[in-house]
Parts: C-alpha cells; sequence; structure tokens
C-alpha cells in the first residue's frame, strides 16, 4: 500500500524518515543525519532500558531503484562500526529486506554481544499505521490518498456481508460507503454482531448503535467502536450469541487491511 511511495523517497529522505520512525518507537536521537558524515555511519540513537542507556549505530539503506534485499557485501565490518562510535548494539533499517547471509552475520554477532534491531520494508508497512499524520506528511503527499486498499496484497481478505444470500466483500472501494456494523438482537433477547452492505443488514440491526464502515476506517474510530462492542457485550439483560466476539474479531481483522492511522483527517 505504501510501498510504492516509500520508494519514492530518496535515500537522504530515508534516513529523515528512520530517524522519525525510530523516535516514534522510544528512541532518542543522538546523532541525526545531517550530522552523520563518518562513512558506515546514518544516525546514531538511544533508549534506556533497566535504568541504562543503550546506543545504537543505525545502517539505513534505501535501494529504492533494484529494491534488492541488502546483502553482506553492502554492511561490511559491522562489529567495528558499533565499536568505533562506542555502540552497544546496531539497526538495520531497510526499505527492503536483508539476504540469508546477511541476516545470519546478524545473528553471529547477536551470539558475540552485540544487540541486533532489524526493521525491514515488513516491519515499517506495520509500523506506519501507528504513526502520526503530521509526521508521515512530511515524507508522503497527501496520506490520505495513499490509502486505497491493499488488494494488491496477495493475503487479502474479503469481509463478506452477513446479509442473507448476499456475496459481497464490504470492503472494496465501491462498498465501504454503503456498508455498516452493528448489533441485532432477536426475541429471545441474545445480541448477534452483524455487519454488511446497508441494504441488507440495516434493517436487522435494531440495537440503536451502529457504525459505517467509512467511519470506522479511522484508527480513532475503530477505537471507539471497540468500546461499544465490549459495552454491548455486557448489557444487562442481554444474552451474549456465541459467535458475538468471533464475529467481532472478524470485522476488525478485516478493518485492519484499510485502516486509515491516527490524525489523518475525520471520516467524510
Ligand atoms: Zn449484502
Amino acid at each position: 500500500m505504501y510501498q510504492d511511495h516509500i520508494y519514492e523517497l530518496t535515500p537522504k529522505k530515508w534516513e529523515w524518515f528512520a530517524q522519525d520512525v525510530l523516535f516514534h518507537l522510544g528512541f532518542s536521537v543522538v546523532v541525526g543525519p545531517s550530522e552523520g558524515v563518518d562513512e558506515g555511519m546514518d544516525l546514531i540513537v538511544e533508549i534506556k532500558r533497566n535504568e541504562e542507556n543503550y546506543k545504537y549505530l543505525v545502517s539505513c539503506k534505501h535501494p529504492y531503484k533494484s529494491k534488492k534485499n541488502v546483502g553482506v557485501r553492502q554492511e561490511s565490518d559491522i562489529r567495528d562500526r558499533v565499536e568505533q562510535h562506542d555502540c552497544n548494539g546496531f539497526i538495520a533499517f531497510y526499505s527492503v529486506g536483508a539476504t540469508s547471509g546477511l541476516k545470519k552475520k546478524l545473528y553471529a554477532l547477536q551470539q558475540k554481544g552485540i544487540d541486533v534491531i532489524e526493521i525491514y520494508l515488513d516491519d515499517v508497512l506495520d509500523i506506519i499505521p501507528t504513526m502520526r499524520g503530521y509526521t508521515l506528511q512530511k515524507y508522503f503527499n497527501a496520506p490520505q490518498k495513499l490509502y486505497h486498499h491493499i488488494v494488491e496484497g496477495t493475503d487479502y481478505k474479503p469481509l463478506i456481508c452477513k446479509g442473507e444470500s448476499c456475496d459481497k466483500d464490504i470492503l472494496t472501494q465501491e462498498n465501504i460507503p454503503w456498508s455498516l456494523a452493528g448489533f441485532y438482537i432477536d426475541d429471545a433477547n441474545t445480541v448477534h454482531f452483524v455487519y454488511g452492505c446497508k441494504h441488507c443488514v440495516a434493517n436487522y440491526c435494531n440495537h440503536p448503535y451502529w457504525a459505517e464502515i467509512s467511519q470506522i476506517r479511522y484508527v480513532e474510530q475503530m477505537q471507539m467502536w471497540n468500546s461499544i462492542i465490549e459495552d454491548v457485550s455486557i448489557s444487562k439483560g442481554l444474552v451474549l450469541a456465541s459467535d458475538y466476539f468471533k464475529d467481532a474479531f472478524t470485522l476488525q481483522h478485516a478493518m485492519l487491511q484499510i485502516q486509515i492511522p491516527q490524525g489523518w483527517g475525520r471520516w467524510i
């Protein structure tokens, strides 16, 4: 989803981005990208653990043209560089992955007491949605427009409408505005969790709380929605359907695929 936009960043921007991501993860910056003039050192960050400061040498690699995994040859003398800069550990911050050769080498370093943290493309893609919109805006134009869908991804899982004999995926770009999630209380006062096309399930949802799928795409809204799901589940006088939480989790999990990060605006 952001992958293409990541490869539009220049290598210098990638270093600045690394600094922001590491800061977001709780590190403080000792030497920033603009100051790092030494060969083989992009930045140095620090984190406090058990009352002790740990310093890491960060290597940023951004092969935005080749998109090839970083290999042993591109990361020479890691141990020397770590020691030279008086660090305890090494952070690989790559917009790709690492070759198995390099991974072995990093593992060996770890065995020798150098703390190694690996942050590869997949990790970055997971971290981005947890970052603040104003930080991301420094690197990506109109970040909200990045948000289509991860349909291109191979492991995309559709969320099929719960309406009878409807097999629509409510997470497609076209269906999102016409879809909702809510609660259905049957004659036995059992509460069921429901999601689907509005015209399929809206009549069903006889509980006052419901949510537009287009709304709960926003992380903040999803958090509110999750607390509503909890609240409804402990409502007095209602019996919980056996698959209530299973269905709620299915929705939550599917929504992650189209979630819009914090601070990226409000629903329309
Ligand atoms: Zn439907």
